[in-house]
């Protein structure tokens, strides 16, 4: 039987719980804090903005501070400060009221705190925590620590930049670290879960052999989260030998640290951006640390990956203006525009910083060079569409038309990632004008590039031309269809009716029609929002690409002209079904023609008149 005390014990810490909750909701407004995220405008007794959790042009997101709450009318989001910072931090429950209790400087009591170290997130922040601060007086206080100082000192490092950044060593030593956890108490399991420790299959938990420390014999630098907690480490070989395992190991994809949503530096450059207004991104932690010692502060990093959706959602919140410098050999190049075309339909203004041929081969060796040569290429940073412009007309013939058409082929794909439309406008204007091209040719072109999806663009340059050829006109017309169900979901019965499902039920994007089918059926209706996002190879979120093609094209419709375009677009798809298949069956009509082999030839001429949608 479980004791009474226990459950009185539960009740208790319950009771606080709710107490606390309810004490850090007094302290902290609801408007200030949503504020440091979306800006807010006030709507009578409430605030409205753009909502952050969905795409939108017109306010639909409120916030009543009488109330305490928010809410979007647009995605029917909505909660309370708590809900609010775990829908945008991606937190736990017990992560954010650690965040907002810290925030509003309210004391959490003592059965409190162990409920929320009951959370595996904070454990692992706890611990990478502890093993920054280990790495660190390791790295200040140790005399074996000695080569490693040096190294850093001989890379012009200074002794406050190594205080400010934490930077830290562990010596050549097979589980120095995990032991030193061990003995502070933290759990076994938790320290392999922090990626910090590294079990053997044969590993024995009561003895704790088989357990090692991942990071040996390296020079370790913490990656905090926005918020300045730790949650992992890049470690570099102080010596490279053989075996050591590459010149740089990360930590792995933990519970606390995913490498496509933590910007290396952000935590100290916060402050900055917003004063400025400006973010400057590099590619290396080096540079980054390099920039902030020169007292350029405004610097972050990806932590060695290309530009994610998640890395920009997050910048955003800080500045939309971002200047970049990336490596400018032609596989830099490649990487970089992946993410200069997420961080283009995010709406974000970009400019390039690029560096004169001798400064350096990135910002860490310019700036050691000579650092004004740094903040000068910062400050005359290029717009990212006259980069690319200046680009696609290097050593091309704008008078020669296979060079137009390669000029505009290049061009296009990143003006339509523009959102607005002005803008837009613009840059294809001036493009009608360099190619002496009508603009509304270029716009028709525009179209078809579009119809490609702006997945392509997000592929590398190469994969994109390739997606361009296999996919049919076809398939275009069934995205359309597919952008304006999308728009008009009470439309979906009609498609299911209308006699679509040989044509639909091959190409690109047949699975996504059995989907609709499945949940049409089910539920004589769609959420397209409901329907799963990866169900097409190489593009994992296709029904946010089909929707947002449909509001863009269908911005104007109403309900009557949607239903006419479908059923123009029915018509189309199902005689360019047959078109098609017959153009198939022609080439096997003529092969069996020239093989002589009649019961075959008879058998396709059949199928030939028999062929409908
Ligand atoms: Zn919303």
């Amino acid at each position: 039987m479980i004791p009474l005390a226990f459950f009185v014990f539960i009740i208790y810490s319950i009771s606080n719980m709710s107490d606390e909750v309810q004490q850090i909701k007094d302290k902290i407004d609801v408007a200030d804090l949503i504020g440091e995220y979306v800006q807010l405008k006030p709507a009578g007794v409430n605030k409205k903005g753009l909502c952050p959790f969905h795409h939108e042009k017109t306010p639909s997101f409120m916030v009543s501070p009488e109330r305490k709450s928010w809410h979007c009318f647009g995605c029917a989001k909505g909660g309370d400060i708590f809900t609010f910072i775990e829908e945008i931090e991606g937190m736990e429950f017990k992560e954010a009221l650690k965040y907002l209790a810290n925030k509003a400087g309210v004391v959490l009591t003592n059965s409190f705190k162990q409920e929320i170290g009951g959370s595996q997130r904070n454990r692992l922040k706890d611990i990478n925590t502890e093993a920054a601060r280990f790495f660190y007086n390791f790295l200040i206080k140790i005399p074996s620590a000695k080569l490693a100082m040096d190294y850093l000192i001989k890379r012009g490092i200074k002794s406050e930049t190594i205080d400010e950044w934490q930077i830290g060593f562990i010596p050549e030593q097979w589980d120095l670290l995990t032991q030193y956890l061990l003995k502070k108490g933290f759990a076994i399991d938790d320290l392999v879960a922090s990626g910090l420790t590294i079990k053997r299959d044969n590993a024995d938990p009561k003895t704790y052999r088989g357990f090692y420390d991942r990071f040996r014999g390296r020079i370790m630098f913490p990656i905090w989260d926005a918020h300045g907690d730790v949650v992992g480490f890049t470690g570099r070989v102080l010596v490279e030998k053989e075996n050591s395992g590459g010149k740089y190991v990360n930590t792995p994809q933990t519970a606390v640290y995913d490498k496509s949503r933590v910007i290396f530096g952000l935590n100290k450059a916060k402050q900055e951006i917003r004063s400025k207004n400006l973010i400057v991104m590099v590619e290396g932690q080096m540079d980054v640390i390099a920039c902030h010692q020169a007292g350029m502060r405004n610097v972050v990093a990806s932590s060695g990956t290309a530009l994610t959706e998640e890395h920009v959602k997050l910048l955003k919140r800080y500045s939309i203006n971002i200047n970049m410098a990336f490596d400018m050999d032609e596989a830099g190049q490649n990487a970089a525009r992946r993410g200069i075309a997420i961080a283009l339909r995010e709406g974000m203004n970009i400019k390039v910083i690029c560096l004169p041929e001798d400064a350096g081969k990135d910002p860490d060796e310019c700036l050691k060079k000579n650092p004004h040569v740094w903040f000068d290429a910062v400050e005359k940073a290029q717009d990212i569409m006259e980069w690319y412009f200046a680009k696609a007309f290097t050593n091309k013939d704008p008078a020669n038309h296979h060079h137009k058409q390669t000029i505009s082929n290049e061009l296009l794909p990143d003006i339509v990632l523009i959102p607005y439309a002005v803008e837009r406008d613009h840059w294809l204007r001036l493009l009608s004008e360099k190619l002496n091209v009508d603009v509304a040719v270029l716009r028709e072109d525009m179209t078809r590039v579009k119809g490609k999806g702006e997945g392509g663009r997000w592929k590398d340059v190469k994969e994109a031309s390739a997606t361009v050829l296999v996919k049919t006109s076809l398939d275009m017309r069934i995205e359309r269809l597919f952008g304006l169900v999308f728009k008009f979901p009470e439309l979906v019965g009609k498609v299911i009716g209308a006699g679509l499902d040989n044509a639909l039920s091959v190409g690109l994007l047949a699975p996504l029609y059995e989907q609709i089918k499945i949940e049409y059926n089910t539920n004589k209706q769609i959420e397209p929002t409901k329907l799963p996002q990866g169900l097409i190879v190489g593009t994992e979120n296709i029904v946010d690409l089909l929707s947002m093609q449909g509001d863009w094209e269908f911005a104007d419709f109403h309900l009557k002209e949607a239903g006419e375009e479908l059923d123009k677009l029915i018509l189309i798809i199902k005689d360019e079904w047959v078109k098609n298949k017959r153009k198939g069956l022609q080439i096997e009509i003529e092969r069996a023609e020239k093989a002589g082999d009649k019961i075959d030839l008879e058998q396709l001429l059949d199928k030939y008149n028999k062929v409908h949608a």
